[in-house]
C-alpha cells in the first residue's frame, strides 16, 4: 500500500477554539465555508458553494482557475464575515497593516483537493495529474497550495492556506473533535464511491523520508494508507468469476482490486454480473417469462429488453440497500424497485428472494473485508492490549455505503469478534461512528493543527 505520510501530527479532541475556513475542489462544485469550533465537541458551519465553469476546468493557465477559486473566497468573506473586511480602504483591515492584516483577522484555511498530489508538507503538495474532466497541463508538478495563496494575496484577502487536506484524514479529524474521547479517533475510513484510510501511526515506525516540516514532539504522524490498492497481486483477496469479469472490462485492469470488492462504485456492478450469468442458465428459472419460447436468453426473462440490468455499470449499489431494508415476506418494495429501475416485469416473490441474496452476499463480503483493513490497523496500534483498556477505540467512517446499507456497520462488527486478536472483548472496544463533514470541520481542524506548527 502507498501509506503516505501527511505531516499531520496530531488529532483534536473537541476542547479546539477558534474560526476556520474550509475550501472543497473535488469535481464539479467548489465549496467554501467557515467552522466556527465552540471547544465542546460542536461547531457551526456556514456554507456556500458554486459550480465551476467548464471552460475552467479545462482553461490554458492554473492562474485562470486559482483565481476564479479566490475570487470565490473573496465573495464569501464579504457576506460572512465582512468584519474582516474593511470596506473603505480596499480590503486591508487597519491602517498599520497596510501590506497584510493582523494576524488574529487571517483566517487559516484548510484546502481539501481531490486529485492525485505528491504531498511535500503539511500545506505543500505538487498535482500529479488531473482527473475527472479537469485538464490544464500547466498545473501539472506545481504545488496546488502556493497556486491558490498567490491569487488570495492578489486579493489581498485576510486568508492563509494552512494546509493541504486528503478527505480520509478530514474524516479522522472530524471524529476526532466530535466523538468526545478522550484521546481523539485512531482512524478515518471512506466507504463511498471508493475506499480508503488515514489512521495514526508512531513516527517511529515510519521508513519513508520525510521531505517537509513537522511536528516531531507528538511522535506521531496521520498515515493516508490507500488501501483502495491493497493485494492487487491478489494472494489473499477472494476472486470470484464476476470478480474478474468486472476487473477485465474496468478501466484499470489489476489496479485497486481491494476497493472492487469492497465500494459502492463497484458492488452493484458485481451483483449485476452474478444475476446475468444466472439469467444466462437454461437450468435455471430466474426471472424466467413462461411464455416465451425465444432462443435468445434476454427474451426468455420478464425483463424488458432495454433495462439497464444488460449494460455494464447498469446497476446502481444503492438497489442493495433497498434489498437489504426489505424485510417483509412479499418483498414488495424491492419488487416495486426492481419493476421501476430495471424494468422487471411483475417479478415473483421468490426471484426478487434470489435477488436479495445474491445483493446480501455481494454486501457482507464487503462489510467483511473492510473489516480486515479496520482489524488491521486497530491490532498494529497495540491499543487493545494497551494501558487504557477502558478507553474506546474511536474510528470514523463516512461514505454512502456505510451510511446507507443497512446493518453494514452490524456486519463490520460480526467479522471484528471473529478475528483473532480482537475477539468479542476486542470488538466490544471498537466503537465505529460516522463521521460527516470532512471536507468541512475535518479540514478546518487539519488548519488548526497546521496553525500550532508555523
Ligand atoms: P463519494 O464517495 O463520491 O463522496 P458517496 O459517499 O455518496 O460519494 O458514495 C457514492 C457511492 O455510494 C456510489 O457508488 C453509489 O452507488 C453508492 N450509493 C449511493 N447510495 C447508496 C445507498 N443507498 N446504499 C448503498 N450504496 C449507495
Amino acid at each position: 500500500m502507498s501509506q503516505i505520510p501527511t505531516y499531520v501530527t496530531a488529532v483534536p479532541n473537541g476542547t479546539e477554539k477558534g474560526v476556520y475556513m474550509a475550501v472543497d475542489l473535488g469535481g464539479t462544485n467548489f465549496r467554501v465555508c467557515s467552522i466556527k469550533l465552540n471547544g465542546d465537541s460542536t461547531f457551526n458551519l456556514t456554507y456556500s458553494k458554486v459550480a465551476i465553469p467548464k471552460e475552467l476546468m479545462v482553461a490554458k493557465t492554473a492562474q485562470e482557475l486559482f483565481a476564479f477559486l479566490a475570487k470565490q473566497i473573496g465573495h464569501f468573506i464579504e457576506t460572512h464575515h465582512g468584519d474582516r473586511f474593511d470596506k473603505d480602504t480596499g480590503r486591508r483591515i487597519t491602517e498599520s497593516a497596510p501590506e497584510g492584516y493582523q494576524e488574529e483577522h487571517v483566517f487559516r484555511l484548510g484546502f481539501t483537493f481531490s486529485f492525485p498530489v505528491q504531498q511535500l508538507g503539511i500545506n505543500k503538495g505538487t498535482l500529479i495529474r488531473w482527473t475527472k474532466g479537469f485538464d490544464i497541463p500547466d498545473a501539472v508538478g506545481k504545488d496546488v497550495c502556493a497556486l491558490l495563496q498567490e491569487e488570495i494575496d492578489k486579493l489581498h484577502l485576510p486568508v492563509k492556506v494552512a494546509a493541504l487536506v486528503n478527505d480520509t484524514v478530514g474524516t479522522l479529524m472530524a471524529r476526532s473533535y466530535t466523538s468526545q474521547g478522550k484521546n481523539g479517533a485512531l482512524l478515518g475510513a471512506i466507504f463511498g464511491t471508493g475506499t480508503n484510510g488515514a489512521y495514526v501511526e508512531k513516527l517511529a515506525n515510519l521508513k519513508k523520508p520525510l521531505q517537509g516540516d513537522y511536528d516531531k514532539s507528538t511522535g506521531d504522524m496521520v498515515i493516508n494508507t490507500e488501501w483502495g490498492s491493497f493485494d492487487n497481486q491478489l494472494s489473499v483477496l477472494p476472486n470470484t468469476p464476476w470478480d474478474i469479469a468486472l476487473d477485465k472490462a474496468s478501466v484499470n485492469p489489476g489496479i485497486q482490486m481491494y476497493e472492487k470488492r469492497v465500494s459502492g462504485m463497484f458492488l452493484g456492478e458485481i451483483l449485476r454480473l452474478a444475476v446475468v450469468d444466472l439469467l444466462k442458465k437454461e437450468e435455471v428459472a430466474f426471472f424466467r417469462d413462461e411464455n416465451s419460447s425465444s432462443n435468445d436468453w434476454k427474451s426468455t426473462t420478464n425483463i424488458g429488453s432495454d433495462s439497464s440490468i444488460f449494460t455494464q455499470w447498469g446497476l446502481d449499489t444503492a438497489i442493495m440497500s433497498v434489498a437489504a431494508a426489505d424485510n417483509t415476506p412479499e418483498l414488495s418494495t424491492l419488487r416495486q424497485e426492481l419493476d421501476s429501475l430495471l424494468h422487471v416485469y411483475s417479478p415473483a416473490i421468490d426471484d426478487a428472494q434470489a435477488f436479495k441474496a445474491i445483493a446480501g452476499a455481494v454486501a457482507r463480503r464487503s462489510a467483511r473485508l473492510s473489516a480486515v483493513a479496520v482489524a488491521g490497523i486497530v491490532l498494529q496500534s497495540g491499543k487493545l492490549g494497551g494501558a487504557s483498556e477502558e478507553e474506546p477505540i474511536d474510528i470514523g467512517v463516512d461514505g454512502s455505503l456505510v451510511e446507507h446499507y443497512p446493518y453494514f456497520r452490524d456486519m463490520i462488527y460480526e467479522a471484528l469478534r471473529s478475528i483473532d486478536g480482537i475477539g468479542e472483548e476486542g470488538a466490544k472496544r471498537i466503537r465505529i461512528g460516522i463521521a460527516k463533514d470532512g471536507s468541512g470541520v475535518g479540514a478546518a481542524l487539519i488548519a488548526l493543527v497546521a496553525a500550532g506548527m508555523e
